[in-house]
């Protein structure tokens, strides 16, 4: 009883979000407070564990970039920053709170500044549409379910461990886990609108993924980024729906 009541106050205290561009509403247990602190600590870990790349002109071309972005994304709250790490892996995200990483890796399959853009537009919106809070908040809401059911099922305090297990749950929640299908598909939307709000061209998203399936077709590439990204024909063919729906003017 002591769970169920204690489920029942988690729904009520938990609220709705919804989502920048795409109007989603979500499912939220984590408020923007909690989120940004495990961002910031994040990004703390992030620093001290990865090399920063010492080449200026590569660190002041992703900030301008960057900083084109953040300026049009209505969130003049987040702590924006922007920080190339030398690290061949094809990577890039975004913390909550605007802390931007990308790797090296990355920069060499984008050809332009336009293709800059695109990733930065999609991992900027992960943080807008507060993705990463969501699926926690999914993920809290699903460790909470299992409890109520062990107890309804009078599954002794000793077995409901193993029982846990068995329900694949586990306590661990991370802040850069690979996204679901529909986390990707709204991110790019996200993204794309970003991009061209900030001035640069969206058809350029399109090269860069058909470049990426190109490269991903190769079997060549670390995992890292396409595992979370598949580069494959349903994302090419959403994005190259979705841009003649961009509205008129910037
Ligand atoms: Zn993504």
């Amino acid at each position: 009883m002591k769970v169920k009541s204690f489920v029942l106050a988690g729904l009520i205290l938990s609220g709705c979000a919804t989502t920048p561009v795409t109007n989603r509403s979500q499912f939220m247990m984590v408020s923007p407070q909690e989120e940004m602190t495990m961002g910031a600590t994040e990004a703390q870990k992030v620093v001290q564990t990865s090399k920063i790349s010492t080449d200026r002109v590569l660190q002041e071309r992703i900030k301008r970039i960057g900083k084109k972005i953040a300026a049009i994304s209505g969130r003049d709250d987040f702590a924006w920053e922007f920080t190339v790490i030398d690290d061949a892996t094809p990577n890039a995200f975004c913390l909550p709170g605007g802390k931007v990483f990308f790797y090296t890796g990355i920069l060499k399959i984008t050809e332009n500044d336009d293709q800059i853009a695109a990733v930065m537009g999609h991992e900027i919106a992960h943080a807008l549409a507060r993705h990463g809070a969501e699926r926690m908040s999914m993920q809290m809401a699903s460790n909470l379910g299992a409890q109520v059911l062990a107890t309804a099922l009078n599954i002794p305090a000793q077995y409901q461990n193993l029982y846990s297990q068995a329900y694949g749950i586990t306590s661990q929640v991370g802040l850069i886990l690979p996204y679901s299908r529909k986390f990707e598909h709204e991110a790019d939307q996200i993204g794309v609108y970003l991009m061209w709000k900030a001035g640069y061209e969206p058809r350029q998203a399109l090269r860069f993924w058909e470049n990426m399936a190109r490269l991903s077709g190769s079997g060549q590439k670390p995992p890292a980024f396409l595992s979370t990204h598949p580069a494959d024909n349903a994302r090419i063919q959403e994005i190259r729906n979705y841009i003649p729906h961009l509205p008129a003017q910037r």
